[in-house]
């Protein structure tokens, strides 16, 4: 086969040519990069740029970071509720569904560590009292209670506003929205773990609400209680997610979630 020449004259004094060279470095890259001679990294079973090292898996994002991302369980993108126990399709309008017209939700399907984005929005006007107005939730494993909450002017107790882990750890911040208008939690969720009953590593919470970081790393007390305190009392490492219905109108849209395989 011929080979044709280039020759490329830089701004400066270097000369390149390209010839049939360029199969040598074709022939070269298909030699996987890295090394085998690097020291071992700790606690792992790879070494610094370990050429058998796997690539991790490819996923293509959504157009933005609110969109699902090609790996994630779309739970809701506004055409239906097929992902979920309970709740109808008249309950959807514009995209979203009120959680009064559903009552509480929950997943055909069981999580454990996960990532997930979910949308929601108060009603502009209040309709109920300040313990009420806007309140629904985000219960991890059907247990573990994600604030959902009218908080612009911050009605209730702290560790009970928007964004807190309901009756436990409240946001380092509060970002809330003007009632009425859409907000977002972008949350990770490490499921707790057990050996038979035995607690041995609570669950956590990392989440983004409106793009601002409110909780990291957060501990988990136990199952989700009002007035007294939270307990592991159900020995369990998934479970559904539920959007709790709790005779506020909140709207809810944009749902997906990505199970998380974290041991690597
Ligand atoms: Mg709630």
């Amino acid at each position: 086969m011929r080979t044709r020449s280039y020759c490329v004259l830089l701004p400066s004094r270097f000369l390149v040519f390209l010839t049939g060279a360029v199969l040598a470095v074709a022939a070269e890259a298909d030699e996987k990069p890295g090394y085998t001679d690097t020291p071992m990294l700790p606690d792992s079973e790879w070494r610094v740029h370990d050429r058998e090292r796997p690539q991790p898996p490819s996923v293509t994002p959504g157009a933005t970071a609110a969109d699902p991302p090609s790996d994630a369980i779309v739970l809701f993108d506004g055409t239906n509720l097929d992902a979920w126990e309970g709740g109808t399709a008249e309950a959807i309008e514009d995209g979203a569904f009120n959680i009064v017209k559903t009552s509480g939700l929950t997943t055909k399907q069981k999580f454990g560590d996960c990532q997930l984005h979910i949308e929601w929005a108060t009603p502009a006007e209040a309709d109920g009292n300040a313990m009420n107005w806007g309140n629904s939730g985000v219960f991890f494993q059907g247990l573990y209670e994600l604030q959902v909450i009218e908080s612009r002017a911050c009605h209730i107790y702290a560790d009970g506003i928007a964004g807190s882990i309901y009756g436990q750890v409240p946001p380092l911040v509060n970002p809330c929205r003007e009632p009425g208008q859409w907000q977002s939690f972008d949350a990770v969720f490490l499921a707790p773990k057990f050996e038979g009953d035995q607690l041995v590593e609570p669950a956590r919470m990392t989440v983004f609400y409106n793009g601002v970081l409110v909780l990291y790393h957060a501990k988990v007390l136990g199952a989700t209680r009002h007035k007294t305190l939270p307990s592991y009392s159900v020995p369990a490492e998934t479970g559904p997610l539920v959007l709790q219905q709790h005779h506020s109108a909140v709207r809810f849209r944009n749902i997906w979630v990505r199970p998380l395989t974290l041991d690597q």
